[in-house]
């Protein structure tokens, strides 16, 4: 799950990592009137669930209280990236000296959370890990010792800081890394982290993921999540209780089993193709789950075939095919649809589809291939 800008910025705050004193509103009244009560410049930032919003005109210096409202009334009026933006942060303005990247995240790998940090903040970080990676020092923490003071020392010294900020930077490391621990995250991230022309540090934007898995154990986290502003599919797909993740390819796929739905995105690829999703159905799914998995695969406007890669085990193969069957008569697609039974009751499956115009195929191969020739078509 993924949280705004001014969410991520709060939770910080409690870990004691400086934040600007700003509030969030929904109305460009009341960014005004925001503007008014912090008095000087403000920064009015757009709250999507996107980043790049900087670059894409969502972030706007305001001089006064009545700019403020212009550029709030032009930002909530925006769509970034497909998403409306509802709300808008408005911060003081900062005066800004050098900004710097810094994050947790898991480094699975090395089965341990690592801090990345880079003297090139500001910018898209994942560019400047592309470009010059060099530029970027990772630092890894053992989970059960956690952040000591000398690694928080080697990241000040691996970015050049200079050392009078040494402390500071120390406090907003062991900040940091509580708050990701703490939420279960499995991102933290302040990019920019400003040194202000103050001569003291703050974090000026901040960016959090949690792991879906452990907000059973946060429910005020969980509170946090805005519906409104993640892609629907997504939504729908938690309401069914379906593993999903967009991806951007043409190819839509829909298994049962994530080790099995992996494979398949791995077989569309090594045949030349690209998955559209993610999309594990579950054991022992039934027709309106298949129906539900079906019209999340459809909403997707890149989507030029779909394949279904059904092995039935607790899964039965007619079961899936009547799901697909309601869908069908539901969605009525114009796409072409290669699927693959195999597995406990797959003979009934196929009769069940045998009218159903679709493409069949023996070997998940075989279905891959043909899904990928069905795209390119
Ligand atoms: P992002 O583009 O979505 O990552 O949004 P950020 O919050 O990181 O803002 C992008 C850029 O806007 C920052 O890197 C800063 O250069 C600039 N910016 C953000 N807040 C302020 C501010 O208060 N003052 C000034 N001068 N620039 C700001
Ligand atoms: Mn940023």
């Amino acid at each position: 799950m993924k949280l705004h800008e001014y969410q991520s910025k709060q939770i910080f705050g409690k870990y004691g990592v400086p934040v600007p004193k700003g509030h969030v509103a929904a109305t460009a009244m009341e960014a005004r009137q925001i503007a008014e009560e912090l008095g000087g410049r403000v920064v009015v930032k757009s709250q999507v669930l996107v980043g790049g919003r900087g670059k894409a005109g969502g972030i706007r210096l305001a001089k006064n209280p009545k700019e403020a409202e212009e550029v709030a009334a032009a930002i909530l009026g925006m769509e970034i990236k497909g998403l409306p933006v509802r709300k808008v942060l408005v911060d003081p303005a900062a005066n800004i000296e050098q900004e710097i990247y810094l994050g947790i995240t898991n480094d699975r790998a090395a089965r341990r959370p690592v801090f990345m940090a880079s003297a090139a903040g500001g910018v898209d970080i994942e560019e400047v890990a592309r470009t010059s990676p060099e530029k970027i020092i990772k630092v890894h923490i053992d989970p059960l010792l956690g952040l000591r003071d000398y690694q928080a020392r080697d990241i000040a010294l691996g970015i050049d800081l200079p050392k009078e900020h040494w402390k500071q930077f120390g406090e907003i490391c062991h900040g940091l890394y509580r708050a990701y621990m703490d939420c279960d995250a499995t991102l933290a991230e302040i990019n920019p982290l400003v040194i202000l022309k103050e001569n003291t540090l703050m974090a000026l934007d901040g960016k959090m993921l949690l792991d879906d898995n452990a907000l059973f154990r946060h429910p005020d986290l969980a509170e946090m999540r805005d519906v409104d502003e993640e892609a629907a599919a997504e939504t729908e797909a938690r309401k069914y209780d379906l593993s999903f993740i967009k991806l951007d390819g043409s190819i839509g796929c829909m298994v049962n089993g994530a080790g099995l739905a992996m494979t398949t995105m791995d077989i569309v690829k090594l045949f030349g193709g690209d998955p559209a999703n993610f999309l594990d159905i579950g054991g022992g799914a039934g027709a309106e789950k298949v129906a539900a998995a079906m019209r999340i695969i459809l909403s997707d406007k890149n989507v030029k075939a779909i394949l279904f890669n059904i092995f039935g085990g607790i899964t039965r193969c007619d079961e899936v095919a009547k799901g697909i069957l309601v869908a069908l008569k539901e969605v009525k697609p114009t796409i072409p649809m290669v699927v693959r039974l195999v597995g406990t009751n797959a003979e009934e499956g196929r009769k069940l589809l045998a009218d159903a115009k679709m493409i069949t195929a023996e070997t998940l191969a075989d279905a891959a291939k043909k899904a990928v020739a069905a795209a390119n078509a």
